[in-house]
């Protein structure tokens, strides 16, 4: 039987004649960048240095500064009866919040205040027939999803539930013939998915089905030569979030400029180490 590669080659090159319907990709620009400009990434993130966030805090070891049991009362509270978590007062359930809480409790040392099993039980309930996950019981499989429920389901020790060869598949299909990811079929190829792809790709032991050479091509293209910063795609307007995804898709990919990126907490690995938490589960299959 072919390799997933083999049989991904196939699907990047397909032969022209038998080319079915067309799918929506971009088309890199024979000028875009090739390299990665660390410096010029590191003053366009600088230039954001007055606009800190909360998140921050642990990366600074600074948790300290918060009143942690008023924080983890709230976000224990935005757990609902079905297992499910809230994002606000507001009521939206969505399998993010599900990660989101946890992710935060447990950085906290805290994740003994939720109910694991049951947010366990309603994470597992948006699994879906293709091996990828929704924001809720019954909706079509999302990346983006599929990274915080993989996530979740690390962090707490219940990885082994998800079918890592049926979701690598789907997972692996994502990257179009410009290398770039997306996020669930027929979407164009973004940066954030090089994080939101990769990253549970990783999670489940499967990055190598990926033609990580494409992937960083893509990538790479989507910086902007000028300000620094990554945009979605190539001559995009560049962002933060963008920016963020895209240095840690390349970490991933194993790009040696920069840090090692732990893939459940986007966050680097040795700050997840110096927290002890870098002992989850890790499907090595
Ligand atoms: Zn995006």
């Amino acid at each position: 039987m072919d390799s997933p590669m083999e049989v991904k080659n196939r699907q990047l090159n397909p032969d022209p004649v038998s080319c079915g319907t067309p799918v929506k990709d971009v088309i890199l620009p024979d000028n875009a960048p090739k390299e990665l400009l660390l410096q010029k990434h590191a003053d366009y993130i600088a230039a954001y240095g007055n606009k800190k966030d909360d998140y921050i805090l642990t990366l600074y070891d600074a948790v300290d500064e918060i009143d942690i049991d008023n924080l983890v009362k709230w976000v224990v509270s935005m757990q609902q009866e079905d297992g499910s978590f809230y994002g606000d007062k507001w009521g939206e359930v969505d399998t993010r919040f599900s990660f989101c809480a946890t992710a935060c409790l447990t950085l906290l040392g805290r994740q003994d205040a939720m109910n694991v099993d049951k947010a366990v039980e309603f994470v597992l309930s948006c699994m879906n027939f293709d091996g990828g996950f929704g924001c809720r019981p019954g909706s079509e499989s999302h990346s983006g999803q599929i990274y915080c429920c993989v996530g979740f389901l690390a962090i707490t020790g219940h990885l082994h539930n998800v079918d890592a060869d049926r979701l690598g598949w789907w997972l692996c299909e994502r990257q179009l013939p410009s290398g770039g990811l997306n996020g669930r079929p027929e979407k164009l190829p973004d940066v954030c998915y090089s994080w939101w792809v990769l990253a549970s790709m990783a999670i489940i032991g499967r990055l190598h089905w990926i033609d990580k050479e494409k992937l960083r091509r893509f990538i790479l293209a989507c910086q902007d030569e000028e300000t620094g910063g990554f945009a979605d795609r190539p001559g995009d307007m560049v962002d933060p979030f963008h920016t963020l995804f895209g240095l840690a898709g390349l970490s991933l990919l194993g790009d040696k400029s920069v840090l090692p990126v732990n893939p459940v907490y986007c966050m680097p690995e040795d700050v997840i180490r110096k927290l002890s938490l870098n002992n989850y589960e890790v499907d090595e299959r």
